[in-house]
């Protein structure tokens, strides 16, 4: 693949010398992409946010940026945890999509961004064991703090080209709704226990069509079954990775 060389001062090492195990998707909430590259370079940031960086940034025309090495920490994820883990910069690696997100008109993802997204998670996944259970956004990792990458991304498409996990919407579970948290928790979503918060977060990834729907439903119910049925399966090292190491 083709990186735009950028790198970046925002790094250290894996804790422990670990392996990228995750990919976390963000978006840059930026009016413009270079204002969000000039920021993942700048070593002495005078705003509150501190130094940060991802690994990569689109940008958008899909051209794709490279800050910082894949074995090395960058510092895109901040206070979060997943399956219990909580230093999730020295487990992932770290995607910026330039989007002006939220807190400006939050527009839908370019083709163009999302054929790079793509075409650079699978790549990667040659290098590293990253299994589709561990392609997250930063609001699964970090509920109720962090929103990006949005009920506006794709992650359907991502799906259909072999990225990431969607659940079947043909799947009917028999789960008690008592179980219903339990069961997103044992999933991944270790960062909070507050319900309104996980059943939202959950919803903004797998089924934003149920965003703003106030209860929980059969759907949600259904889907958390399906993504646990299988989670065990793809829980598992790639094939073509297996093969590459
Ligand atoms: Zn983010």
């Amino acid at each position: 693949m083709n990186f735009i060389p950028c790198p970046s001062p925002n790094f250290d090492d894996r804790a422990g010398g670990q392996s990228p195990s995750m990919i976390i998707l963000h978006y840059t909430g930026t009016i413009t992409a270079e204002e969000a590259r000039e920021r993942f370079c700048n070593e002495s940031p005078t705003d509150s946010v501190g130094r940060i960086s991802p690994h990569y940034l689109i940008d958008g025309y899909g051209g794709i940026y490279k800050f910082v090495e894949e074995d090395k920490r960058a510092w895109h994820a901040g206070h979060a945890s997943w399956e219990g883990v909580t230093d999730i910069n020295s487990a992932s690696i770290g995607i910026e999509i330039w989007n002006t997100g939220h807190e400006f008109d939050y527009e839908e993802f370019r083709p163009l961004q999302i054929e790079s997204v793509i075409g650079l998670i699978k790549d990667i996944r040659t290098r590293w064991n990253i299994s589709h259970h561990n392609i997250l956004g930063h609001s699964d990792v970090a509920p109720g703090r962090k929103l990006d990458p949005g009920e506006k991304f794709p992650w359907t498409k991502l799906a259909q080209a072999g990225i990431g996990v969607m659940p079947d919407i043909h799947y009917s579970a028999s789960f008690e709704i008592d179980d219903f948290y339990a069961a997103l928790k044992e999933y991944g979503y270790t960062y909070t226990n507050d319900q309104d918060i996980l059943l939202k977060e959950f919803r903004r990834h797998f089924l934003p069509h149920l965003l703003n729907h106030k209860c929980l439903t059969n759907e949600d119910i259904d889907a958390i079954g399906f993504l646990s049925q299988i989670k065990p399966k793809i829980g598992l090292p790639s094939p073509e990775t297996q093969k590459i190491r």
